[in-house]
């Protein structure tokens, strides 16, 4: 069975290469029909951050990626927490000694410092010459008995290595010097393991078969085999995801607030949409679905349409470690808001039937059953966040869910983020004032004596024609007033008429069709709405 594991250090809020990282092991570890663990790499003291394991795990579960075992779950391969391992890594430490692949090394940091600038001078791109390797028995002990401290260090060789390809990066490992690296430490003078031995021993206690991480681990490589060589163990396949960089090339800085995935916690994005715009980031689709033969409902291919928007199951059906690129994947902020309104609008499908297909402009969505599921917990989100709008303390209309389900179809194609849906529909619920500043600005650009002939005009023939009319008002009817006024005033411009009734009947100069506004607040607020905006 196969094994992943996502590792983070707790240094902070989880980055958005971070949940790339472990979106694409719970992708896999899916696709194998294998499992993935998370496990917390807490041993640099000096970064550790209080409260970083349970955003770490909130923000996980937010997006919906469980994992099969690790911190706060268990299993048996645990403790998931390094600093709960430490007597694991002095064993194997030991263990490293007594067969001299490793030793014990007592320069000061001011010796180091005077080291590497000597071996720096010399050209030398090693920062320390190995002394310690050969330090005598009673000299060590000499040492120890006087108090000094000192670190271990993996004795490394000049052999060259064979390094299986990296699954991604392949042979091509650019910074990753093939042997002669430095004696690199093991296990720190204050009895802390360092990243590179706790992550070779838990790796391989966890039994993990395949380590997907950033880039930025890639130039560890030769170490990590190294080790696995001198513990006589297998290594597991590894494959480095290249970095997220920002659009203009440059790296994607952890430090501006926008790289965390609290961020967009806080901002309200779906976290499927977040999860689609990372797989995008690395992930080579076009080759993913030019590969099926047989195209799935989802992802036909229509003339020039491209097909971006993909749920987590149909990523984990589509997904294939060979398309992931081995080139940087920039990262473009505004596409992820095209693909949290686009998820929103898969979401909130109607029917939910398989094969249904909704026509989303560029964009053609099927969606899959069950989806109405999704439908309905948006539509409640909706109106929980309506109750809490200010605005609408205290209005009945809210608790009328399905007037409240009306509001939420019609403002949809407005809509990026569902947060920001409630503001934009306080109009549906309270009757317009005029005296917000967007009414004054329309007002001023409208002659008005031709606006209060307009609304009124149209407020008469709607009263009169809907009289004669025993069934609910319909779209249709409603076109056919205003095509039918718009003859009789001889108007080229539909706008001409349709501005002076939108704000009478919402103070907006944007907002759904008149027909659809008509019959979604009704003849009698419509009404009472015309009349009161001519006065
Ligand atoms: N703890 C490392 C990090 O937070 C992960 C390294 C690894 O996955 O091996 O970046």
């Amino acid at each position: 069975v196969p094994r992943l594991r996502f590792a983070p250090s707790p240094t902070g809020h989880l980055h958005l290469g971070g949940l790339r990282t472990a979106l694409f092991n719970h992708i896999l570890a899916r696709k194998w029909k294998g499992k993935w663990l998370l496990r917390i790499e807490d041993t640099d003291r000096t970064r550790f951050t209080e409260g970083a394991v349970d955003s770490l795990r909130g923000a996980l579960d937010w997006a919906g990626l469980n994992y099969d075992e690790g911190v706060g779950i268990g299993g048996s391969h645990g403790p998931y927490t390094q600093s709960e391992r430490l007597d694991i890594y002095h064993h194997y430490t030991k263990e490293l000694l007594s067969r001299n692949e490793a030793y014990e090394c007592f320069c000061s940091p001011d010796e180091l410092e005077a080291i590497k600038t000597s071996l720096k001078a010399q050209g030398q791109r090693h920062s320390y010459d190995g002394r310690c390797r050969h330090i005598t028995d009673e000299e060590k002990v000499r040492k120890k008995k006087a108090g000094e401290k000192f670190v271990v260090r993996y004795k490394s060789s000049n052999e060259s290595m064979d390094i299986p390809p990296d699954l991604i990066f392949g042979n091509h490992q650019p910074s990753a010097p093939t042997s002669g690296f430095d004696d690199f430490v093991l296990m720190k003078s204050d009895g802390w393991p360092t990243y590179h031995l706790a992550s070779v021993v838990d790796d391989h206690q966890m039994e993990i078969s395949h380590v997907l991480r950033g880039e930025e681990w890639l130039p560890s490589i030769p170490k990590h085999h190294s080790l696995y060589k001198a513990f006589g163990w297998t290594p597991p396949q590894f494959a480095h995801l290249p970095l997220l960089c920002n659009p203009d090339g440059t790296k994607l800085s952890k430090r501006k607030g926008d790289t965390f995935v609290q961020h967009y916690m806080k901002q309200g994005y779906e976290p499927s949409a977040l999860l689609n715009f990372l797989a995008l980031m690395g992930w080579d689709y076009h080759s993913a679905l030019s590969s099926k033969t047989t195209l799935d409902p989802h992802i036909r291919n229509d003339g020039n349409s491209l097909y971006e928007l993909f749920t987590l199951d149909q990523l984990i059906d589509l997904f294939d470690i060979k398309h992931i690129a081995n080139r940087k994947a920039s990262v473009n902020i505004s596409k992820l808001d095209f693909l949290n309104k686009m998820t929103l609008r898969r979401m909130s499908d109607r029917l939910g039937k398989d094969g249904h297909m909704v026509n989303l402009g560029k964009v053609n969505i099927i969606t899959g059953e069950g989806e109405s599921k999704e439908r309905l917990k948006l539509i409640n989100r909706f109106q929980d966040r309506l109750r809490k709008e200010k605005a609408l303390k205290g209005c009945e209309l809210v608790e009328n869910i399905n007037f409240v389900e009306k509001v939420f179809d019609a403002e949809l194609p407005r809509t990026i983020l569902l947060n920001e849906m409630p503001m934009h529909s306080i109009f549906y619920f309270k009757s317009p004032i005029y005296e917000c500043h967007e009414s004054q600005l329309i007002l001023k650009d409208l002659n008005l004596r031709i606006y209060c002939q307009y609304v009124t005009l149209f407020a008469d023939t709607l009263q009169e024609k809907s009289s004669f009319k025993k069934e609910e008002l319909n779209e249709d009817f409603i076109w056919d007033i205003i095509h039918s006024l718009l003859n009789q005033l001889n108007l080229e411009k539909k706008p001409k008429l349709l501005i002076p009734i939108r704000h009478a009947l919402t103070e907006r100069k944007k907002g759904p069709s008149i027909p659809e506004l008509v019959t979604i607040l009704g003849l009698d607020e419509t009404l009472s709405r015309l009349r009161k905006g001519v006065e």
